[in-house]
């Protein structure tokens, strides 16, 4: 998947800190991992749900997914405030996160595909 099909499907539509226009050369790693599924084919685009986004989703810390999707991603440890040790009120995860988040809560994937993605990376 292209740069600009990976902002369409992920960044864009989940993502609360995508900026249109940012230079941003790095991807969190929640993107990543859906990028791999997709190419895999483990997901298809049109699995993917339009834009819907609930605090529900990731309001009680989920540790399987934390291991498989934050532990190595390049902003967990100075830029992700979802990750830090002490959690702002209302910070929210990046779209890649809530994304898989919404597949796996819809019995689309499991942490076992999620666990797939990580190590093929
Ligand atoms: S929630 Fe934060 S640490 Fe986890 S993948 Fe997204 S940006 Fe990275």
């Amino acid at each position: 998947m292209g740069k600009e099909g990976f902002k369409g499907y992920i960044c864009r539509p989940f993502c609360a800190f995508f900026r249109d226009g940012s230079k941003e050369e790095l991807a969190c790693r929640g993107a990543l991992l859906v990028e791999y599924m997709l190419n895999a084919g483990i997901v298809s685009p049109d699995m993917i749900p339009e834009k819907s986004k609930s605090t529900r989703l990731w309001n009680r810390r989920d540790k399987d997914m934390e291991r498989t999707v934050c532990q190595r991603c390049p902003f967990q440890k100075a830029d992700c405030d979802f990750q830090s040790d002490i959690p702002p009120s209302g910070a929210e995860p990046c779209g890649g996160y809530i994304l898989l988040s919404i597949l796996k809560q819809k019995g689309i994937i499991g942490i076992a595909d999620i666990e797939e993605a990580d190590n093929a990376q």
